[in-house]
């Protein structure tokens, strides 16, 4: 059995199997053995399955929205937001199964006719983290089930206990073993198994850089399709004729979610210099008065970090900064509380060639640059191995337009600091992986497109 922590206090909140090589493989073989039977059903049934299954998740939200606080250390209105963003997946998708539409073609040849269909791509497994363990786990399964694929997943270890509850109402739902499997153990171990088994044809990954690229070389050998989301060092650019106001407000939602442990967290604050100063200030502010605390209330606070690999880099990435001659506004060090607490920080006078530059936070800093011109910082910005998503603040249409086209990520967002529903393509490029994960995008990740052509048709 693996133990499960609460990071707010360190207490044993569940458990989860510790599966053997043997389990795995064995869910592996049950995953693969229902994807005839599925892939088969009428899209609307395996729709009619997700909406109930969608209606009893969402009947016991806050049960989920609980547990999510207690293995996750988010608070419980972000975790209630999750847990309805994940089931405006499951919800999309139901609807969605009916409508993965093929084409016809105009025919190149006399008394024929080009069709095209989507088929499901075959059994499928996912590898998620702990960050959004309910949504990542939603977004995936909902999709691969409508387009008639069967999945198995390994959530995170250190965050398994709603994604099993989430396994429990997919039983109830009458979602079939087989059809969704879920297994916990050594993480390599099962991505080895999930990677060198034939038999599953594609593997969606949310996580890390580094393991990503391990996974992708490995779903090499076999040509395995792939969607990978992996990390991300989000630049959020405000221009001097920005409404001021909204853009500190879309900063400090955006960076202080989850407690900034989101790979589309703010990673570099570009503000341009007529308002940089002023800008800061209202930042820190603004932050100052938001409390941190473990996450069951209904006042919106700061939680915990995951653990203490999580709090040891923030911790040293701030110290690296602060060496480098940054401003500490705000914060700057553990919380006084202890545990897994870090003080919500502002760090101005930063430098590009700074760790924090560089490396993915995933923690309460607000990391601030300073900038003069429109090329200057799209330069900056773009000079990241890393694609996601950039926010940009700005009036100018022109403006926004250029930068609309100018950044090089995956998803920009102008005059927001929100990015993720379930109808758009979530994904990135360059480091930050491919694929896209949901809108209508997100279903052509789990097909396979076949051409017939059906000639000698007036014979
Ligand atoms: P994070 O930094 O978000 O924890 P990871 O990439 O380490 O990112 O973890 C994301 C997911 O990948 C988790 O479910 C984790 O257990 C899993 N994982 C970690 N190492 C491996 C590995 N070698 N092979 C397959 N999955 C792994």
């Amino acid at each position: 059995m693996i133990n499960v922590f609460n990071p707010a206090d360190g207490s044993v909140v569940g458990t989860a199997p510790d599966n053997s090589v043997a389990e795995v493989q064995a869910a592996i073989t049950r995953t693969c053995d229902a994807f005839p039977g599925w892939s088969r059903k009428l899209a609307k049934e395996r729709g009619d399955l997700l909406r109930r299954w969608f209606e009893l998740v969402r009947a016991d939200r806050l049960v989920f929205a609980e547990l999510l606080v207690r293995e996750n250390g988010k608070c419980l209105s972000e975790a209630l937001g999750e847990i309805d963003y994940g089931l405006g997946f499951i919800e999309w998708y139901a609807e969605e199964a009916k409508r993965v539409y093929g084409d016809t073609i105009p025919s190149h040849a006399a008394n024929a006719q080009v069709i095209v269909v989507k088929e499901p791509a075959g059994p499928t497994a996912a590898i998620t983290p702990w960050n959004f363990p309910f949504m990542m786990i939603a977004r995936k399964i909902a999709t691969a089930l409508a387009a008639g694929c069967t999945m198995i997943i390994k959530p995170s270890e250190l965050t398994p206990l709603t994604a099993y509850k989430l396994l429990e109402y997919a039983r109830r739902a009458g979602i079939p073993e087989g059809v969704f499997e879920m297994v916990t153990g050594n993480p390599k171990d099962i991505g080895q198994l999930f990677v060198s088994d034939t038999r599953i044809r594609k593997i969606s990954f949310t996580g890390s850089t580094a393991i990503g690229k391990l996974l992708a070389s490995a779903c090499g050998n076999d040509l395995k399709k792939m969607t990978l989301e992996l990390g991300g060092n989000a630049p959020f650019i405000v221009f001097d004729d920005a409404s001021f106001d909204d853009a500190v407000a879309g900063l400090v939602s955006a960076k202080l979610r989850n407690s900034g442990q989101v790979c589309i967290s703010p990673n570099r604050v570009y503000v341009q210099d007529a308002i940089h100063d002023r800008f800061v200030a209202a930042v820190a502010q603004k932050v100052a008065a938001i409390r941190v605390d473990q996450g069951l209330q209904d006042e919106f606070v700061v939680g915990p970090l995951i653990n203490q690999l999580g709090i040891d880099k923030v911790a040293e990435l701030v110290d690296d900064a602060k060496h480098a001659g940054a401003k500490v506004v705000l914060g700057g060090k553990p919380h006084a509380k202890g545990g897994l607490f870090y003080e919500p920080t502002v760090l101005a006078n930063l430098e590009d060639e700074m760790r924090v530059a560089q490396t993915e936070i995933f923690g309460p800093v607000f990391a601030i640059y300073r900038f003069r011109n429109e090329e200057e910082v799209v330069r900056r910005a773009n000079n990241t191995e890393y694609g996601l998503v950039a926010y940009v603040y700005t009036r100018d249409l022109g403006r926004a337009f250029r930068m609309s086209r100018n950044i090089e990520a995956g998803m920009v967002i102008l005059n927001s600091g929100s990015v993720g529903t379930a109808s758009i393509p979530f994904g990135g490029v360059k480091h930050s992986g491919y694929g896209r994960e949901g809108s209508y995008y997100g279903i052509e990740e789990y097909v396979e497109v076949k051409y017939v052509l059906m000639a000698g048709l007036d014979k």
